[in-house]
C-alpha cells in the first residue's frame, strides 16, 4: 500500500486529493496547519488508513516510515487570504517547498508541486502554453503567491536535477467546488454567497476579465495522472471554457434562479485581465479531458454552499 503526504490536506483542493489517494488504497497522510484548511473538510474520511498531523510546513517536517508521494499543496491560494498573509504566503511557497522537498530527498519519495496559473501574472500570451515564462510583477501585492511559486518551481526542478528525486509539477487554474471557502473571496464563492443571501453581485473592473473554471474532480484527476506519468517539466491542469465574469455572474444568478443586483467596484491591482489555458501538452502527454460541464459543476457547489450552515 502506497504512503502518500498530502500537504494542505485539510484545505480545498487537498481534502479531495485525500479522498481519491484513499479510494486509490493508498495510505494518507493529511498535513495542515489550519491556517486556511479546516478540519471539517476531513472530518469524513473515519478510515484507518488516513492521518492528520497539524504542523506549519515552512518548519522542520519529519513523519515516521515510509513514504512513496509528497503533494504540496499547502498555501493561501485566494487574493485576500495571500494579502491577509503575504509573509506566510512567500514563506510556505518558499520554505515549506525546501522542507517538503527535503522530506522527498530522505524519503526517496516521489514529489509533485502545485504551481498555479499565477505564474504567467498578467499574461501578454493567449491561452497560456507552459513554453511562457509569463509577465508577473514582482513587487506588487500579488507578488507574494506568484514569485513564492515561481520560485517553488525553480526549487523543485533543481532538486530534482541535482537530487534526482522524481519531481511532478502541476500549475492548476481557475479551480472551484465544494469546500471553498465561503468567506475566500474568491470569485465563485463570492458569487454564490450573495446570490444565496440574496445580496448584490459585486463585479471588479468592468467584468470584461476573463477565467477558465474547472470543477475540482477533474483537477484532482489531471493532478493523479501527473503524478503517474514520467512528465517533469510544469503541465497546466484546468478547463479551455472561458468566460468573461459578468458573464459568469450572470450564469451564477440564473442557475440559482437569482434576481440580485450586479454592482461594480474597482479592479483590484494586477488583477490579470485573460486566462485560459493552453491544455495541449495535459491532452498529449495525460491524455486529460474535463469531464464536468460548468452548469453541472456550478449546480454541485451551489447545492454545497446552500447546505452549510454559514451563510
Ligand atoms: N472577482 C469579482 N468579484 C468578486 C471576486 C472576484 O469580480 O467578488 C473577479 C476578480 O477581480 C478576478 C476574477 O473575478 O478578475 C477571478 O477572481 P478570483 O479571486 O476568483 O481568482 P483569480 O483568477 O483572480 O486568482
Amino acid at each position: 500500500m502506497p504512503t502518500t503526504l498530502i500537504t494542505g490536506g485539510a484545505g480545498f483542493i487537498g481534502s479531495h486529493l485525500c479522498e481519491r489517494f484513499l479510494a486509490e488504497g493508498h495510505h494518507v497522510i493529511a498535513m495542515d496547519n489550519l491556517i486556511t484548511g479546516t478540519i471539517d473538510n476531513i472530518d469524513h474520511l473515519r478510515d484507518p488508513r488516513f492521518h492528520f498531523i497539524k504542523h506549519d510546513v515552512t518548519e522542520y517536517m519529519y513523519v515516521c516510515g515510509k513514504v512513496d508521494n509528497i503533494l504540496h499543496f499547502a498555501s493561501p491560494a485566494s487574493p485576500i487570504d495571500y494579502l491577509r498573509m503575504p509573509i506566510q504566503t512567500l514563506k510556505v511557497g518558499s520554505l515549506g517547498t525546501h522542507k517538503s522537498l527535503g522530506l522527498a530527498c530522505e524519503k526517496r519519495a516521489r514529489y509533485l508541486l502545485a504551481s498555479t496559473s499565477e505564474i504567467y501574472g498578467d499574461p501578454l500570451v493567449h491561452p497560456q502554453p507552459e513554453s511562457y515564462w509569463g509577465n508577473v510583477n514582482p513587487i506588487g501585492p500579488r507578488g507574494v503567491y506568484d514569485e513564492a511559486k515561481r520560485f517553488a518551481e525553480a526549487m523543485t526542478m533543481a532538486y530534482g536535477r541535482y537530487h534526482g528525486i522524481e519531481t511532478r509539477i502541476v500549475r492548476i487554474f481557475n479551480t472551484y467546488g465544494p469546500r471553498m471557502r465561503l468567506d475566500d473571496g474568491r470569485v465563485v464563492p463570492s458569487f454564490i454567497g450573495s446570490v444565496l443571501r440574496n445580496d448584490p453581485i459585486t463585479v471588479y473592473g468592468s467584468g470584461t476579465q476573463t477565467r477558465s473554471f474547472c470543477f475540482v474532480t477533474d483537477l484532482v484527476e489531471g493532478i493523479c495522472r501527473l503524478l503517474h506519468s514520467a512528465e517533469r517539466e510544469p503541465v497546466n491542469i484546468g478547463t479551455e471554457f472561458e468566460m468573461t465574469i459578468l458573464g459568469f455572474a450572470e450564469l451564477i444568478k440564473q442557475l440559482a434562479g437569482s434576481e440580485a443586483p450586479i454592482v461594480f467596484k474597482p479592479l483590484p491591482v494586477d488583477d490579470p485581465k485573460n486566462r485560459r489555458p493552453d491544455l495541449t501538452k495535459a491532452h498529449t502527454i495525460l491524455g486529460y479531458k474535463p469531464s464536468i460541464q460548468l452548469e453541472e459543476g456550478l449546480r454541485k457547489t451551489i447545492e454545497y454552499f446552500r447546505s452549510r450552515q454559514e451563510l
